[in-house]
């Protein structure tokens, strides 16, 4: 079973889309484990996209997502963290496939709406950025087992 950081952006936030790009994840058969509205830091925003330290849009990509509220949440499922990336649809909303989260809903490459982890490396360490251990619920109950059929 293999766990993935989702978040939706402060545009998706402030769109009123939390409830729909979330609802999409559930209906897919995606668990949540992990849910959380919180304001980031400048610290946090610069730590989550390290990665994209020396990027031209860097310092745009930290003011953008510390504009506002966020909401971080952990999914468990079977492959996770490639379906929660196929569901978001590619980076830039304009080229991402209709069906998609940004695809449908989306039009600005830095406004958009959603970030989900790209790799298992990159899963565990955004997951232990936003969450401490006891704040994700887990386990599948025995009464929910058919969530998992076929696995
Ligand atoms: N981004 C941007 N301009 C670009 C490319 C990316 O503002 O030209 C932002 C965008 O918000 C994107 C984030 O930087 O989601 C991280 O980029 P990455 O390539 O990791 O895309 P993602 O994994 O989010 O699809
Ligand atoms: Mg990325």
């Amino acid at each position: 079973m293999e766990r993935t950081f989702f978040a939706v952006k402060p545009d998706g936030v402030g769109r009123g889309l939390v409830g729909e790009l979330l609802g999409r994840l559930e209906r897919k058969g995606l668990r949540l484990v992990g849910l959380k509205l919180m304001q980031v830091s400048e610290g946090l925003a610069r730590e989550h996209y390290a990665d994209h330290r020396e990027k031209p849009f860097f310092a745009g990509l930290v003011s953008f997502i510390t504009s506002g509220p966020i909401v971080a949440t952990v999914w468990e499922g079977r492959e996770a963290i490639s379906t929660v990336r196929s569901l978001m649809g590619a980076t830039d909303p304009a080229k991402a496939a209709p069906g998609t989260l940004r695809g449908d809903f989306g039009l600005s490459i830095s406004a958009n709406l959603v970030h989900g982890s790209d790799s298992p490396e990159s899963a565990a360490r955004e997951i232990s950025l936003f969450f401490r251990t006891e704040e994700l619920v887990g386990a599948a109950r025995p009464e929910e087992s058919w969530i998992y059929a076929g696995e």
